[in-house]
């Protein structure tokens, strides 16, 4: 039996990588690869690192474990705040980590002292889009408990926006995050190796020219992996925006009506679609669906074809415009958007097919 499947094409996640790393260099900024996207996809993440990235960053300890089953020796970050249930693993699977909670920093001293390690972490200031992270007024009288522990060092200062309430980053709020960390500097006598305030929403801002010189490191996931920007979803110049793509199977194709007839209630999802009367049309089922892929965040490749909707195990597609004659067993290959992305690459009923004309060169 034959499901979908992605395709990972290796050398355009690498040209993104090069192109991206090239552009932040050039702005004084360091990148560490975002594998969160891809469930720590060891092959992505070795594209990233041909890239030119400096270390690898997962948000999930299970996909950190995946990189160093695979033999990827690369430093990794941890990006979710860690667990305190799970202080111990996380000494021993990263040497850092993104952190805004006190109880789980004695944890981790502790867990790294018993390792005869030292941990290093990364303190979150959440500059307004609400996620994780301290109060900005919260960061001083923070550090200086934070520096009574034992067994972790305190390398630099963060912050995340965008990615939960979609709060652009600014020359603003970039200004106050370098604000922050000079006065942790002078208050404490500390030198912070980063000041990491981009993930991908903020390649627009650093291509402008105003982001801070102090800015030092992004943490980059969309921007590679997809080619965009995530503030507008601009691709970026340069940059390939299908290195993943999506491949379903026609299983059914009639001509059928457009709209329902009779009563209605709500769909399988509890939902109440709507549909536009435009006669009989041709529509195809095709083998993926919700348990597969987020049917909102997928555009196909073939101009004129519509996406209808998805249940568990099937998307439809009006087809009558594909400016070809469609077959039963015929295959449709999708753009994905990053939430499409993430629920491929994480449904088990996906197989992923990476792609590479060097390795291809090699034999692999
Ligand atoms: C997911 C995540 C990133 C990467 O975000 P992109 O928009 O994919 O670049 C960076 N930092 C943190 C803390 C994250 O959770």
């Amino acid at each position: 039996m034959s499901g979908p499947y992605v395709t990972i094409d290796l050398d355009k996640i690498e040209h993104n990588t090069r192109t991206i790393v090239e552009l932040c260099e050039r702005h004084g900024v360091e990148v560490t690869g975002v594998t969160k996207g891809v469930c720590g996809h060891p092959e992505v993440a070795r594209a990233m690192l041909r890239g030119g990235v400096i270390s690898i960053a997962d948000s999930r300890i299970e996909n950190v474990e995946r990189l160093s089953a695979a033999g990827i020796e690369t430093p990794v970050m941890l990006l979710r705040v860690p667990p305190l249930s799970g202080a111990e693993q996380v000494v021993q699977q990263v040497e850092l980590s993104l952190n805004s909670e006190l109880s789980v920093l004695e944890a981790l001293g502790e867990a790294a002292a018993r390792h005869g390690k030292e941990h290093e972490v990364l303190l979150m200031v959440d500059l307004g889009d609400l996620r994780e992270g301290l109060w900005p007024d919260e960061l001083i009288p923070f550090v200086g408990d934070a520096l009574t522990i034992d067994g972790i060092t305190i390398v630099g200062i963060g912050t995340n926006l965008a990615c939960f309430s979609g709060l652009a980053p600014s020359e603003d709020n970039m200004s106050q995050l370098v604000a922050l960390a000079v006065d942790v500097e002078s208050r404490y006598g500390l030198s912070l190796r980063w000041v990491s305030g981009l993930n991908s929403s903020g390649l627009d801002l650093l291509a402008s020219g105003r982001l801070p010189a102090r800015v030092n490191h992004a943490r980059l996931g969309e921007a590679i992996l997809l080619g965009r920007e995530t503030i507008k979803r601009k691709p970026l110049s340069g940059c390939f925006q299908d290195a993943f793509v999506l491949h379903a199977e026609v299983l059914e194709l009639k001509q059928k009506p457009s709209d329902v007839q009779g009563e209605r209630g709500e769909d399988a999802f509890g939902e109440r679609p709507a549909f536009e009367d435009r006669g009989r049309i041709r529509r195809a089922l095709l083998n993926v669906g919700r348990e597969d892929v987020l049917v909102e965040g997928l555009t196909p490749q073939i101009p004129g074809l519509r996406i209808l909707g998805g249940s568990s195990g099937y998307l439809v597609v009006d087809v009558t415009d594909a400016p070809e004659e469609l077959i039963v067993g015929a295959e449709l290959s999708f753009d994905l958007t990053y939430g499409a992305l993430l629920a491929t690459m994480t449904s088990q009923y996906v197989k992923k097919r990476t792609l590479s004309a060097g390795a291809a060169r090699q034999g692999g």
